[in-house]
């Protein structure tokens, strides 16, 4: 296909180049063959016939040489004036309107329509009628009275010089008209073809040869004005690989296309009469399905994507086994607009990521309702993050055998226009979900490291600090960087720092956290194991992690002295932990009944409302000096 194309192009750039030679020479030969039967009848024809045969001789030479020199307009201009000129002559001298030079006009005029332009065609067959009519005025007039020549072989001569001139030029015009249409019907047939391969190109996906989102548009507009006229629901099947990065990552490029392709042709396999397939991006998929039955044969359709999906694949001698998740989206009811029903047909994708992958989800109108409050939440984080709106708040943490303020948690909050503040748990998520808590984190570490720093200053220089770590936070693998910067900034020492960490992050393998967390702590940083219980509540992993604190949930110290279930886990963790050498940390101390439970059972330290809330930095400091003011007391 490639080779029609470049031919195409070839023909197309050297074609006038051709023509151009082709009509010199042309023109070279048609003033030969004219030049011979002209000699021809110099050498039989006598008187001023002769003469003015020569002379026609000498002007068809000139016209050779301009044809010769390639100047061809000018060439068949001579060419044909003269050719017509001298048979007018010969018409004039010999038997005017009856003579045979006459037999040569319609000739001429073939050359002209042929060789020249219309203007050229034009004036020609002008002049030729005004002379024939001319020639008749004057010999009906008796103005002129025309010579009938005996008839001799002279005549036979001009009029096979006429024959052979006229005819041989025509048929050789002919053949290059010829030549020149079947070229062109070629042409035309290249230019026909390599249009519908640039079409196929434009149209389909060159990895899979399936169409391709531009494609997936149009025959969704197609399908979807066939549905509406049967009355029938289009669906539109979104379908995303969960876990196809690491296949490229791995086993590199070559072998994830090979997937793709393999993938494809399994997938082109299930398709309905009128199913189409596309691929939608690089490892996303869209079924359009005009027509189904039911909600439940589409979601058997949903099925058989994803069987074909989790089914392993054998490329280049590795088994891979990757898994996708499917949402789906009806037209009209989800939207009747191709870039709507996609949308939504994502965000039903995305709930079934969230809902553990795997799977398939419709698209309902909650969705939409919560991605827009999602939407404007990012945007109006993003304009938070721009304009330091974020505060930190500090949460004392005591020591329960004296009450003794060891420290505080560092607490994000985010004040609002009307007063109130929107609660951590609330846009936390969506900060990581959305990555911005990178930069949020990184602000929270400086002021966390900034503030602590202050507290030593004013004299409180046992004071720590804890700061709460998000798992998304070591995933671009800058945290000790960061961690470093905001110590060395703030010229705070490395143990007045706290970082607080969850379960679920210490059990995950990724991002290198464990490489992460011992650089960290070879900076002399302590961590702390947050909402204890909750998680896998392992204490295998604690140590290989370095953790010297534990902090048990406050969902079981909020209820400990009114729920009998708590007392046993509280006393266990403790117990654990203490042989395990951790301190153990209670959060969501609210009353004194607890906090001295707590310390009966041995639990090293306290946080909760019981003795501060969290608080901003100067109330925190001054909750800190009224302490020690009651302890000197
Ligand atoms: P967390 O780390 O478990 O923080 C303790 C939460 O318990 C805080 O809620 C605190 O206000 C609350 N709390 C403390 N004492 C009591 C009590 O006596 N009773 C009750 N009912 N609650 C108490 P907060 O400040 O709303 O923070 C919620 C969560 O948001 C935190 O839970 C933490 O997971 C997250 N968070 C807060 N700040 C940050 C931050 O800077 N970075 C990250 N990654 N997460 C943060
Ligand atoms: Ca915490
Ligand atoms: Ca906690």
């Amino acid at each position: 296909m490639p080779n029609s194309l470049e031919h195409s192009q070839n023909s197309v750039v050297n074609y006038p180049n051709q023509l151009h030679k082709l009509r010199t020479k042309r023109l070279l030969q048609i003033i030969g063959l004219t030049l011979f039967g002209l000699v021809l009848a110099v050498a039989v024809a006598s008187g001023t016939t002769k003469w003015v045969l020569v002379a026609g001789c000498f002007t068809l030479a000139l016209a050779g040489i301009f044809a010769y020199q390639r100047k061809i307009i000018t060439a068949t201009v001579v060419l044909l004036w003269a050719m017509c000129l001298m048979l007018s002559a010969l018409a004039f001298i010999s038997g005017g309107i009856r003579d045979l030079a006459l037999l040569g006009y319609p000739g001429v005029l073939v050359f002209a329509a042929m060789l020249g332009n219309s203007r050229l065609f034009f004036s020609l067959i002008a002049f030729m009628l005004a002379f024939c009519a001319s020639l008749t005025y004057l010999a009906v007039n008796g103005m002129v009275v025309p010579v009938i020549p005996t008839i001799s072989a002279a005549h036979f001569v001009f009029v096979a010089a006429i024959l052979l001139v006229t005819g041989v030029s025509v048929y050789l015009l002919y053949r290059d008209q010829q030549r020149l249409m079947s070229n062109l019907h070629a042409e035309n047939h290249r230019v026909k073809q390599s249009q519908a391969h640039i079409e196929h190109l434009v149209l389909h996906d060159p990895l899979t040869a399936l169409p391709n989102r531009i494609s997936c548009q149009q025959h969704f507009q197609q399908l979807y004005n066939q549905c509406l006229t049967k009355a029938q629901p289009l669906a539109v099947l979104f379908l995303d690989l969960d876990n196809f990065k690491p296949v490229n990552d791995s086993l590199g490029h070559a072998a994830g296309d090979l997937l793709l392709q393999q993938l494809a042709r399994r997938l082109e396999n299930l398709l309905s009469e009128h199913d189409i397939l596309c691929r939608f991006g690089g490892d996303e998929f869209l079924l359009l399905a005009p027509g189904f039955a039911s909600d439940e044969a589409l979601a058997a359709k949903a099925e058989a994507l994803l069987q074909q999906t989790t089914a392993p694949f054998y490329i280049m001698q590795n088994q891979i086994e990757i898994s996708g998740s499917v949402g789906i989206a009806v037209a009209p009811q989800d939207g009747i607009e191709f870039s709507e029903i996609c949308k939504h047909a994502d965000m039903a994708m995305f709930q079934a990521k969230a809902d553990g992958r795997n799977v398939y989800r419709f698209y309902h109108d909650e969705l939409n309702k919560a991605s827009i409050d999602k939407f404007n939440m990012l945007q109006l984080m993003r304009k938070a993050i721009k304009q330091q709106e974020f505060q930190l708040y500090f949460q004392a943490k005591l020591q329960l055998s004296d009450k003794k303020v060891i420290g505080a948690e560092a607490l994000l909050r985010w004040p609002q226009p009307d007063g109130s503040m929107i609660s951590p748990d609330d846009f936390i998520p969506l900060a990581e979900s959305s990555g911005l808590i990178v930069e949020i984190g990184e602000w929270v570490l400086q002021q966390a490291c900034l503030a602590c720093s202050r507290w030593h200053q004013q004299g409180y220089d046992d004071l720590t600090v804890a700061v709460n770590l998000s798992y998304v936070q070591f995933r671009d693998g800058k945290l000790e960087q960061q961690v470093q910067q905001a110590l060395s900034a703030a010229a705070l020492p490395a143990h007045a720092l706290e970082l607080e960490l969850t379960e679920s992050l210490l059990i995950g393998e990724g991002d290198n956290i464990a490489q992460q967390l011992a650089a960290l702590h070879q900076l002399g940083i302590r961590f702390s194991i947050d909402d204890f219980g909750t998680g896998y509540s392992n204490l295998g992993y604690l140590r290989r992690f370095n953790a010297s604190r534990l902090k048990i949930d406050k969902s079981f110290i909020l209820s400990l002295c009114l729920s009998e279930r708590d007392e046993p886990l509280v006393r266990a963790i403790i117990q654990m932990s203490k042989s395990l050498g951790l301190k153990t940390v209670a959060e969501g101390i609210e009353d004194s009944a607890t906090a001295a439970q707590l310390a009966l059972l041995g639990c090293d330290e306290g946080q909760g409302f019981y003795w501060a809330k969290p608080l901003p930095e100067s109330d925190f400091l001054g909750f800190v000096s009224a302490t020690l003011l009651n302890e000197s007391q």
